[in-house]
């Protein structure tokens, strides 16, 4: 199954992309997560991408498009991958579908997560992942099992960076005038499936994608 996650910060991709690895066995490529490694590393790419996160904004097309085409020819992606975070651009999901096109491969469905902008912020700013297994939390809404303590045992609950309410109202414009036009773009193909997740818990949001994937 080629699955793309579409849907504004916060609004469940990483948590539901997490769930749906272990019911589908396919990867989760997630271009965000590739993006802080490279920064972590300090590579040129890194670098370069830094400066665009940390404002809130997008890094660049052919940087980003660069790093999925090569992560797609993987072998791990032969049978199915689950995209999160990518395209974020009418231009990203254009150079998809012609690479996809090329290697005669299709996307089945793309699953658009829509949440009102104001939870969106609450569920940003409390939002902690693990640095070593990378398990979500939130300090409210899905607290971990002890203060500061990941359920993997690990005293390594992060913020992200750009996890702040400045920059997450500035993503949040990003979202609405560059990403949002994919909704329309994979509705025209018949791809969209559409998940009203205000209010709903990720086990909530987790019953309604497994019914419009139909597994
Ligand atoms: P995420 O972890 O998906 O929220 O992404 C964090 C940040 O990485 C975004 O705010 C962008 O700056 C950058 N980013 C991630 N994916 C993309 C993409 N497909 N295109 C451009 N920038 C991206």
């Amino acid at each position: 199954m080629d699955l793309i996650l579409l849907g504004g910060p916060g609004a469940g991709k990483g948590t539901q992309a997490k769930k749906l690895v272990a019911l589908l066995d396919i990867p989760q490529i997630s271009t965000g997560d590739m993006l802080r490694a490279a920064v972590a590393n300090g590579t040129e790419l890194g670098t370069k991408a830094k400066a665009f996160m940390d404002a809130g904004q997008l890094v660049p097309d052919e940087v980003v498009i660069g790093l999925v085409k090569e992560r797609l020819g993987e072998a791990d992606c032969k049978s199915g991958f689950m995209l999160d975070g990518f395209p974020r651009t009418v231009a990203q999901g254009e150079s998809l579908e012609r690479t996809l096109t090329e290697a005669g491969r299709t996307i089945d469905h793309v699953v658009s997560f829509d949440v009102d902008d104001e939870e969106l912020v609450l569920r940003i700013t409390g939002r902690r992942t693990c640095g070593k297994c990378g398990a979500i939390y939130h300090l409210k809404y899905s607290p971990p099992p002890q203060a500061d303590t990941c359920a993997c045992g690990a005293v390594d609950l992060q913020q992200r960076a750009d996890d702040n309410e400045v920059t997450v109202r500035k993503r949040l414009e990003t979202y609405h005038s560059q990403t949002a036009p994919l909704i329309s773009f994979y509705a025209e193909r018949g791809l969209l499936r559409e998940i009203k997740g205000t209010g709903l818990s990720p086990d909530g949001v987790f019953e309604k994608t497994r019914e419009v994937l139909g597994r």
